[in-house]
């Protein structure tokens, strides 16, 4: 899971580095899909429950599951990119949302509280501790400042399959469900609102956007649970 998780984090960085006005998401799901096949890794979402691209690419008020296409991203649109490969038998999952050019203040916030958001999940994912608190951490972080944590979707075990049990909420009380431990491997991912919490599916039957139109930030990591505290398994640097 260490190696599936490098890759990951390798292909994402390469996508961020690319993501300026003018680029579009379809160049992007390219990029991520050549890149697996040279890496001898498969796309984990292409074609899982039939889903048509190899990342979910979800602009400004889309929250996650968008699809790549043709139009150019704009000098101050966020894009959320959620990406997920298998190799080895294992799999490794995480997402980021990247600035397109200068963004405002606003928004800013929006990605800084969401991926402290996850980071605050992360620490609390220690073992002897319980699930929600992973939930509990999240939620008090994104709304001490005033945003709103997306319910509909959930963060999720992991591991030689890419949804395991259990479902990881991003709201809750401490100290619910199963306890944590040593060797347990989970993907931890905020979806975060600036307006309502609410969101709706697309006639596409897989965009979410925000019920009220106003943007959305999304961030996660694939993680293991050491008898020293979370190890993410995503990043470039552990
Ligand atoms: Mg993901
Ligand atoms: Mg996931």
């Amino acid at each position: 899971m260490r190696r599936a998780g490098r890759m990951v984090a390798e292909i994402l960085e390469m996508l961020r580095e690319k993501v300026r006005p003018g680029v579009t998401t379809l160049q992007l799901d390219q990029l991520a899909e050549k890149q697996c096949i040279e890496w001898k890794a498969r796309p984990a979402f292409k074609g899982y429950g039939g889903f048509p691209f190899t990342i979910c690419a979800s602009p400004n008020n889309q929250v996650v599951h968008g699809f790549a296409n043709q139009d150019p991203l704009q000098e101050g649109d966020i894009i959320s990119i959620d990406f997920g490969l298998i190799i080895d038998g294992f799999f490794g999952d995480s997402a980021v949302t990247i600035p397109v050019g200068k963004i405002d203040d606003a928004t800013i916030q929006l990605l800084q509280v969401t991926q402290d958001s996850l980071k605050c999940g992360i620490a609390a994912a220690l073992p002897g501790g319980h699930l929600s608190d992973i939930s509990s951490a999240i939620q008090t972080c994104v709304e001490k400042d005033g945003f709103s944590v997306v319910r509909e979707f959930v963060g999720h075990g992991i591991g030689r399959q890419l949804h395991e049990e259990p479902q990881i909420a991003n709201y809750g009380v401490q100290g619910r469900g199963p306890k944590l431990k040593d060797g347990m491997t989970f993907a931890i991912e905020p979806m975060v609102n600036v307006g309502l919490p609410g969101v709706k599916v697309l006639e596409d039957g897989w965009t979410a956007v925000t019920i009220d139109g106003k943007q959305s930030a999304h961030f996660e990591h694939t993680i293991a649970i050491t008898e020293n505290g979370p190890e993410i398994l995503t990043c470039l640097d552990r």
